[in-house]
């Protein structure tokens, strides 16, 4: 049974039942027959599906960003432009897909010899609750426009999401069966792993889930995209525009109440601009309100699960216990629901949690840097390697230190955020893989050499 918690008032919304093994298998069965005629569907009528998609997730924009408010607690504009975000996605695989796609030509010994990219098949994509739309289209649509099929395990904090998701591809009248959402444990994803019908596996969760997953889909030799948690940097040096610098810097670490793997999570000033940024940061983190997340003002609605609040505070007490300086919010909420005060945490050093552990709520850590180089050494300094935003006016400084940032990606004097033009995905502990932009649409394709003598 799947029970659908409201983390504004802890209400139960509805239940579910699991699916029957019989149900998964025969899902399972029409996911592998649909994918085999999908995949003899020029992509040029293919990428129609991805545009109707569009088209089905505006006209229930409304509908479906309640949905996720409901289920996970996101503020409903963030909801809203989340929603948006999916279908944009949507568009932009529908006009490129057949260009990232194409055949490519490349002179050899033979009289003819080129590159295709087929479909792999049926797809398991694992998601989690933070995005229960964007984690999912995001995948989709550039899989099924490669010409695969997926069967969806969702997290199991957003079934409604999960149905709504499968919805939109009904709606927009994919062929019967090839886009499932399974109602299952995440104990029974291993046996789905396994299962000879599933030719490839995407996980977006946390760092412990991906390396059980990785293992699995390692033994039964199929390939992996692993998109996990981050601890991102946010470098702020000396030179940089340190107001607007925390300014963003408050978008940054509290859009979707700090529940975002790119989220910047830890902020590390050089030390001559420490007390001007952590002063501004500090107020500016005073102006979020606070409240229902259905009201379109509110910046901060509940966290999504009560043990994910539990977890946030402990590592809250435990960075103070380990010398971090409390600046504002750190006590649990009074009253109904899962809400946690945005919390900043200043003179963070690396022997805290906040430090060497992914934060993910409404919690900022201050580092304070020596210099630059030592900034640097800090951003480093993590088993994470996913998002990091770097501060300064000196752009040739900033072209140089990109590089030696380890990270995924490196955003100067901006935010990081996923965008369909551009590809996205970490390294170390942050996972493998890439997802949007061309690269993430030839992930999961077979990278066929066609050889003509
Ligand atoms: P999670 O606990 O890892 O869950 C993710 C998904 O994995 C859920 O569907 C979950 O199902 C399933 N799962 C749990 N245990 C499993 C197991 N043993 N075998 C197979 N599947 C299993 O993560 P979360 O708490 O939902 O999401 C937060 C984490 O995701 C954070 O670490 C965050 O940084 C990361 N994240 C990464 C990205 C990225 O793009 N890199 C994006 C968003 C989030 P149940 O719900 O049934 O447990």
């Amino acid at each position: 049974m799947i029970r659908s918690i409201n983390p504004a008032t802890g209400a139960e919304i509805a239940r579910y039942e699991f699916n029957t093994a019989g149900e998964v298998d025969a899902a399972l069965s029409a996911a592998v027959a649909a994918q085999a005629r999908w995949r003899e569907v020029p992509i040029t009528e293919r990428v129609r599906l991805l545009t109707r998609m569009a088209q089905v997730l505006r006209s229930n924009a409304d509908r479906y960003a309640r949905l996720i408010t409901q289920e996970m607690g996101k503020p409903l504009a963030e909801s809203i432009a989340e929603i948006e975000k999916c279908a944009w996605n949507c568009d932009f695989y529908a006009e490129k897909a057949p260009e990232f796609l194409a055949d490519e030509p490349v002179a050899s010994s033979a009289s003819e010899s080129l590159i295709a990219y087929d479909p792999l098949g049926v797809v398991l994509a694992i998601m989690p609750w933070n995005y229960p739309f964007w984690q999912f289209f995001r995948f989709a649509a550039p899989a099924l426009a490669a010409g695969n099929g997926s069967v969806l395990k969702h997290a199991n904090n957003v079934p409604a999401c999960a149905l709504a998701c499968e919805e939109v591809l009904r709606e927009a009248q994919a062929p019967a069966g090839l886009v499932r959402t399974l109602l299952i444990d995440a104990g029974d994803v291993a046996a789905l792993i396994a299962d000879e019908r599933i030719a490839a596996v995407t996980l977006t969760g946390s760092t412990e889930v991906g390396a059980i997953v990785a293992s699995q889909a390692g033994k039964a030799l199929k390939k992996q995209v692993l998109e996990l948690g981050g601890s991102d940097p946010f470098i702020v040096l000396a030179d940089a525009d340190v107001e607007q610098a925390a300014a963003m810097a408050v978008k940054a670490r509290y859009v979707n109440v700090g529940q975002s793997c790119v989220n910047a999570k830890r902020f590390i000033v050089e030390q001559s601009v420490a007390d001007r940024f952590a002063d501004a940061f500090v107020a500016g983190v005073a102006g979020l309100k606070v409240g229902d997340p259905m009201e379109m003002d509110t910046r901060i609605g509940p966290m999504a699960r009560a043990n994910l609040r539990d977890t946030l505070h402990d590592q809250v007490e435990r960075s103070i216990t380990a010398g971090a300086t409390l600046r504002c919010g750190g006590a649990l909420a009074n009253g109904p629901g899962f809400y946690y005060p945005p919390t900043v945490l200043d003179n963070v050093t690396p022997a805290a949690a906040a430090f060497t552990e992914e934060t993910f709520g409404p919690v900022a850590a201050i580092i304070r840097a020596g210099d630059a180089e030592e900034a640097i050494r800090l951003a480093n300094q993590s088993e994470y390697g996913l998002g990091a935003a770097l501060w300064t006016r000196d752009l040739d400084l900033a072209r140089r230190l990109t590089r030696r940032i380890e990270a995924g990606a490196v955003f100067v004097n901006g935010m990081v955020a996923s965008d369909p033009r551009l590809p996205f995905g970490g390294i170390k502990r942050s996972g493998y893989g890439r997802e949007l932009g061309y690269h993430g649409i030839r992930e999961f394709t077979n990278v066929k050499t066609v050889w003509i003598g």
